[in-house]
């Protein structure tokens, strides 16, 4: 993954905002890490950077849309991304000891790696269990039809071993 590196001394204590909206970065992340999904819109960040003693202090907005497959039918669809978040990097120590450290210490400067944390971020604002739709009907388990298309006509009840127990059951 591509680094965007902030020197937060150039930042002044009230902050500094950046827009960032090159989809170069995020193409890039997904080819990396192999997730599956794509870009519907263009993902957007504005991020307010306010340097700290030890760290800073990242907040802002991520907007845009990913085409995601859905966890139950696997379908692909748009899921709209809008995600405020605040966070704060701690330093990791002269020339980044810490590995994930996003920020680090270069020749007794700060930077920080905004691409991690707006990857980060991204990734937190994917869902952990991606619907196309509230009610999606899923596959079928026995002709694996998508039933949200069509009803394939399989009969349902009956078959599932787990209901078994419960077929004779007389509920007065
Ligand atoms: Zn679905
Ligand atoms: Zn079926």
């Amino acid at each position: 993954m591509s680094k965007i590196w902030v020197e937060l001394a150039d930042i002044p204590a009230e902050g500094r905002e950046f827009s960032f909206a090159d989809q170069g970065f995020w193409k890039e992340s997904l080819e990396a890490f192999g997730l599956r999904a794509v870009l519907a819109r263009p993902l957007t960040a504005e991020v307010t950077v306010l340097p700290q003693d030890n760290g800073a202090l990242v907040r802002g907005r991520l907007s845009g849309a990913a085409i995601l497959p859905c966890g139950r039918c696997s379908e692909d669809f748009e899921q709209a991304l809008d995600e405020e978040f605040e966070v704060f990097e701690e330093t990791g120590g002269e020339g980044g000891a810490a590995e994930e450290a996003r920020v680090v210490s270069e020749g007794g400067q700060l930077r920080l790696d905004l691409g991690a944390v707006l990857w980060e971020q991204f990734v937190l604002a994917l869902p952990e269990n991606p619907l196309c739709q509230e009610d999606c009907k899923g596959l079928c388990p026995k002709c694996g039809g998508n039933r949200n298309f069509r009803e394939c006509g399989c009969s349902e009840a009956g078959d599932d071993p787990r209901l078994a127990p419960f077929r004779n059951l007389k509920i007065s």
